[in-house]
């Protein structure tokens, strides 16, 4: 068709679409029972999830008790409309839907002999806590309790239910439900009170007359919170459910749980209305939930738990011990519960056991669920009169390592395919496999005390400690310790290093502290700024408690949490799967992932990830160890040029041997080098001590080095004197380190060993200034070279991380042999936020919605990703051939390597625990492009 075609076309159905909307025909109500279905599972926009796949259980023959499902659409009409003008709109199709499971089951609504009884579920396209409670057994008042007593012949059941429905309608619609948790329910209430009265425990022990007492009470206590009767007539009740259904997509809980989860407010909720059947009809009726495998390791193992004579959520109300499905899942909770096999088979046994018959039809169910869904599901049935009926399926929730097993597993199975068996695997989930986690027992008595930001994951427990040095010490007492700081600094390496995790009250999420510890690997809470930290009593305060240098506290780095006290962590082990996983990821992936690496470690550590070489070097973190410090602090605080070669020639064997260790981890892969970036005052000493120290070193007064350290001192560092302005003001600085690089990679060369350096300039922000750096280095090579009558292949380029040089790219192209991007101080330069200080008011802009996330950790696409695309469509233009990558935290952020891969990036790089996360977040970019 073509634009015009297009366009009419278009129009055309709009105006069916008015037309059908004056005329009332659009279908709001889908039916489904008897192993027949209006709707299907890919429906779930339409239906929800819950009701797309009560229809498609059905379609499959799968035994479903009758109903259907109102619409989400409906759900923002009544947002628009209102209640009176949706109940008209709706009334003939739910009549209908009503008469649809009066026929299936062959009972009425409402009737008082043969009465039919109903649930009313809520169910959005995502499963979305925060949303209505199911109501059970509506339907029900004085009289239709009577005809259920009578028809089933069960007056027990009749009132159990009866009150239930009073207690659940009076909770979820009437809102008498108390807010909070440590609030009492006005009907839990009433049932201790009765039951403490007649000496009982169990709801199950309540007699027919209990059951009709507090069916009274019950109505009472709404006659005196609501100050109306309970409704008695079903109809008033159903509409009553369904819109209470409606207005619980507008709570404030559910509203704060889709601006967390990105759902929008339009989605609307679905509602679906559904024949009850009873697991609480005596001893051979039952409810439970089940999963088709193990949702916590992905063992191919049918589990899950059921109660007998029970309903609705009784088996996840804690009030009564759930007992498990299978006798293979029994014997192994017995064990961990420490039940004997005598008193487990005698009070909980399993239901293979007491309903053998039910139990293999469940079994062979799960089984057809998940060979149709091609999933593992998450079921949820009752069991009335031995008659077994499912009453919902979904994909099952599960741990990280549970997500890799089962992907490999159905692979290997050859129920999904390898991209299937990819996309299946939430790149960031990938994490809990490689850090630490808390021992889950340990969990349960945990109490948090602060939170800051997730800054690196993992769990890490230990002895607090103020000081970088006392970490040192500390551990090598083989004490455990966590280093809490106000921020970090480059002098904290070593401590940060021995400790089992990092805890900051300042700094955001590439904060020092944040941006270190993932390089490591290691636990880090950052910017947790409810914590007082004083160094000098030395004391931590945190949610009124004063926590002193030894007392114990455990952090989680992925979720931000702080607690007092010792929780017992677990060390991660990687399976087979996981090499699978990461194998398959390289078949799909076209963009190539690299990391951030300063040391041969972190180098080896990454390339045993599948780095595929490293993106970042930083050549200032070597500057801080043991007496280089010194030498270094010479350089900067020399009088002028000949001072400053002076100790450059110290420093220049130093990093050359550096060079080589990093270079030998990656041999044959590239290596990206950055020339020195920071401000000069961060080396300097600024404690008396050191400064005398230095004093000593230099032969000079410490007034001098004092007066000199004062003179560094910038008022905004973080666009002062550093970058390239460093190495255009000193070129000395830049001649040394090209020469370290080059000489380096000379010297494995004679070792046979290939070294492949890109020698990056950092802070580019206009195309003299980085030609100006380019020609020294290129010099210094040439030099060397004929010093050597030897030669190595090297790129040169530049960092693009001034919003300047996103827009003069194809100047700084013509000469450039590389971009890589560097987005954190970009994204800091484009929204004028600074790195650390920016903890102080990013929570509030996010909780505000007035940002989505922390553009430090996904980089925001629509502003600073266009400055992206900007860089490599100008540097591309004068030089086609420019290679060009990304070195900020975002190069381990799932929905930005897909961004920069369809930017046109050839690699991105991040920190060595989040390269497998790349891996992976790279294979879905190219699958999800073809
Ligand atoms: P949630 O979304 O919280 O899981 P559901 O709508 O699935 O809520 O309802 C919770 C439980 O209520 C179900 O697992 C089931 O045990 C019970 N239930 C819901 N509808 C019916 C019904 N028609 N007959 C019997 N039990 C039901
Ligand atoms: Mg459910
Ligand atoms: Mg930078």
């Amino acid at each position: 068709m073509n634009r015009n075609n297009n366009y009419f076309y278009s129009k055309f159905i709009n105006l069916i679409y008015k037309i059908g909307e004056k005329m009332n025909i659009k279908k709001r109500v889908y039916t489904f029972g008897n192993k027949k279905a209006e709707g299907r599972t890919d429906m779930k926009n339409l239906l929800g999830g819950k009701g797309a796949n009560l229809a498609e259980m059905n379609l499959v023959g799968i035994p479903v008790p009758p109903g259907f499902t109102i619409t989400t659409e409906v759900c923002t009409e009544y947002n628009q409309k209102g209640k009176k003008e949706v109940i008209k709109l709706l009334k003939d199709e739910v009549n209908i839907g009503i008469e649809y499971i009066e026929n299936v089951i062959g009972t009425k609504f409402g009737d008082k002999e043969n009465p039919c009884l109903v649930s009313v579920r809520s169910g959005a396209r995502v499963s979305m806590p925060g949303m209505m409670d199911t109501v059970l057994n509506l339907g029900l008042n004085d009289e239709v309790v009577e005809g259920i007593a009578k028809k089933t012949n069960n007056e027990r059941l009749a009132w159990d239910s009866y009150r239930r429905f009073v207690q659940m309608y009076g909770d979820v619609v009437l809102g008498m439900k108390p807010a909070s948790k440590e609030d009492i329910d006005p009907f839990e209430e009433i049932m201790e009170s009765v039951k403490e009265k007649k000496g009982i425990k169990e709801d199950t022990e309540f007699s027919v007359d209990d059951l009709k007492d507090l069916v009274i009470k019950f109505k009472k206590a709404v006659k005196d919170v609501t100050g109306h009767d309970f409704p008695v007539d079903p109809w008033e009740q159903l509409w009553g459910a369904i819109i209470a259904v409606f207005d619980s997509w507008e709570t404030e809980r559910a509203i704060y749980y889709r601006k967390i989860n990105g759902i929008p407010g339009d989605w609307g909720t679905a509602v679906n209305v559904q024949a009850m059947v009873f697991g609480n009809m005596g001893e051979d009726s039952a409810t439970g939930v089940a999963f088709t495998r193990d949702a916590g390791t992905g063992e191919e193992l049918f589990n899950g738990e059921y109660l007998i004579n029970a309903q609705g959520e009784d088996v996840v109300a804690g009030t009564r011990t759930p007992q498990q499905i299978t006798k293979e899942g029994s014997i192994r909770w017995a064990k961990l519960a420490i039940v004997s096999e005598s008193e487990r088979s005698e009070k909980y046994p399993s239901l293979e056991e007491t309903m053998p018959e039910v139990y293999k039809e469940l079994f062979e169910t799960q089984k057809k669920l998940e060979l149709h869904y091609k999933d593992m599901q998450d079921l949820e049935f009752t069991i009335q009169n031995k008659k077994l009926w499912l009453l919902q399926t979904r994909n099952g929730k599960r741990t990280g390592a549970a997500m890799v097993k089962i992907a490999m597993d159905m692979l290997d199975e050859n129920l999904i395919d390898e991209k299937t068996s990819l996309l299946r695997v939430e790149p960031n989930r990938l994490d809990e496999l490689l850090h630490p986690v808390f021992d889950e027992e340990a969990m349960e008595n945990a109490n948090v005390i602060a939170k800051g930001l997730p800054a690196s994951p993992g769990a890490a427990t230990g002895q607090i400690v103020f000081f970088a040095d006392d970490a040192e010490k500390w551990s090598l007492d083989k004490k455990e310790v966590v280093l809490v700081r106000i921020e970090t600094s480059p002098e904290d390496l070593k401590g940060m290093h021995v400790a089992n995790g990092i805890l900051t009250a300042r700094g955001g999420m590439t904060s020092h502290a944040a941006v270190v510890a993932r390089g490591m690997g290691k636990c880090c809470v950052s910017g947790a700024g409810s914590v007082k930290i004083n160094y000098k009593t030395p004391t931590l305060t945190a949610d009124g408690k004063v926590f002193k240098e030894g007392d114990w506290i455990s952090l989680n780095g992925s979720t931000g949490e702080v607690y007092e006290g010792k929780i017992d962590t677990i060390d991660p082990k990687l399976s087979g799967n996981f090499d699978k996983l990461m194998k398959l990821t390289d078949k799909y992936a076209k963009m190539l992932v690299r990391t951030n690496a300063d040391t041969p470690h972190d180098s080896q550590v990454a390339r045993n990830f599948g780095a595929q070489g490293i993106g970042l070097c930083r050549t200032e973190h070597m500057f801080f160890e043991g007496d280089r410090i010194k030498a270094m602090r010479e350089m900067i605080l020399a009088d002028d040029e000949t001072g400053r070669r002076k100790a450059l020639e110290k420093l220049l064997p130093i990093q050359r041997q550096d060079f080589e260790g990093i270079f030998e981890a990656m041999h044959d892969l590239p290596v990206t080098v950055r020339l020195l970036d920071p401000p000069l005052h961060e080396f300097v000493p600024h404690e008396e001590e050191n400064q005398k120290d230095m004093a000593d070193e230099m032969g000079v007064s410490v007034e001098e080095i004092k007066r000199k350290v004062e003179n560094l001192a910038e008022f905004n560092p973080m666009l002062g004197h550093r970058g390239c302005r460093l190495g255009n003001t000193y070129p000395e600085i830049t001649e040394m380190q090209a020469r370290a690089i080059i000489e380096a990679a000379l010297n494995l060369k004679e070792k046979g060993i290939k070294a492949v350096p890109e020698i990056m300039i950092p802070l580019t922000g206009s195309e003299k200034e980085y030609r100006m750096q380019e020609d020294i280095v290129r010099r210094i090579a040439n030099t060397v070279f004929t010093e050597r009558n030897d030669k190595i292949e090297y790129l040169v380029g530049t960092m693009i991380e001034i919003p300047r040089a996103t827009l003069v790219a194809d100047k700084i192209a013509e000469t450039a042999e590389f971009f890589s991007f560097g987005t954190n101080d970009l994204t800091q330069m484009t929204f004028g936020y600074s790195r650390d200080d920016a903890g102080t008011f990013l929570p509030i802009y996010i909780e505000k919605g007035i940002l989505k996330n922390d553009p430090f950790e996904v980089l925001d696409q629509t502003g600073v990703g266009q400055l992206v695309k900007i860089g490599i469509e100008r540097g591309r233009s004068t030089n086609p051939k420019l290679k060009v990558g990304i070195c900020g935290e975002h190069g381990g952020e799932p929905s930005s390597v897909e961004f920069f891969y369809s930017a046109g990036m050839n690699y991105v790089s991040c920190s060595p625990f989040r390269v497998p996360i790349a891996r992976l977040a790279a294979a879905h970019a190219a699958i999800k492009e073809d």
